[in-house]
Parts: C-alpha cells; structure tokens; sequence
C-alpha cells in the first residue's frame, strides 16, 4: 500500500480501471467514499479511507475471496498501475480506445446525482 501510489489521485486513477466489472452497489459505495474522501486532507488517510470501502466491495469477487482480499488488491495495483503507465503513453484516441471508453463509463457511475456535481476524477 504504502510505496505504490504517489498520491492520492494516482490511486483513484487506478482503481477506476480496477472497479469496472463490480456491481452498482459496489459502486454506490464508492462513490460515497469518494465524497467523503473530499472531506478529508491529507492523502494517506484518503487512501485508507477509500481503500476500506473497496476491500468490502472486493468481497463479491470469488478470486478475491479465494486467495485473500489484501494478495489480490496488491495482485491488482500492481497489473493495472502497469496497464495504465502503458496506456497513458500509447493512448492516442481518447474517443475509440477502450481503457478510456471503460473508464468513462465507470466515472458516469461514480457521479452524484443527487448532489447534482460530479467527484474530481480525472480521465487519465
Ligand atoms: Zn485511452
């Protein structure tokens, strides 16, 4: 945990990637999580904080349960930190490619409605 994000909006930049198959409850919960992260000043305990919603979302994942939820979300870091880094540099076309396209589509649902203003995502 500690030396695999710069800060906290490199680890909301990954697990937007990581989040993508989870269920809308799970990213009910998120979104919460988010909002209260803004709350919150400093990085480290943004990343606890959010990092506790997530392990409970992880619960719906069989894999994740099968070999312990903290093996698989390093397991995870570690593969999507790698897709990203990857990807921010080959990216070209933000409109047909298919990270960007998912990530999108999960920054759409981790949106507050109710509050009517959007989490400070950023695509890339
Ligand atoms: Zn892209």
């Amino acid at each position: 945990m500690k030396k695999l994000f710069k800060n906290f909006e490199e680890y909301l930049s990954t697990i937007i990637t990581m989040i993508r198959d989870l269920s809308d409850e799970s990213h009910n919960k998120i979104r919460l999580a988010i909002n209260v992260c803004q709350s919150l000043h400093d990085d480290a305990e943004k990343i606890y904080r959010l990092n506790t919603t997530l392990k409970k979302c992880l619960w719906e994942i069989p894999e994740a349960i099968e070999i312990g939820i903290p093996q698989y979300l390093n397991k995870e870091y570690v593969k999507t930190r790698l897709l990203l880094d990857y990807h921010d540099y080959n990216c070209i076309n933000i409109m047909e490619c298919k990270i960007c396209q998912d990530r999108r589509i999960t920054i759409d649902k981790l949106r507050d409605i109710n509050e009517g203003k959007r989490p400070q995502i950023h695509t890339k």
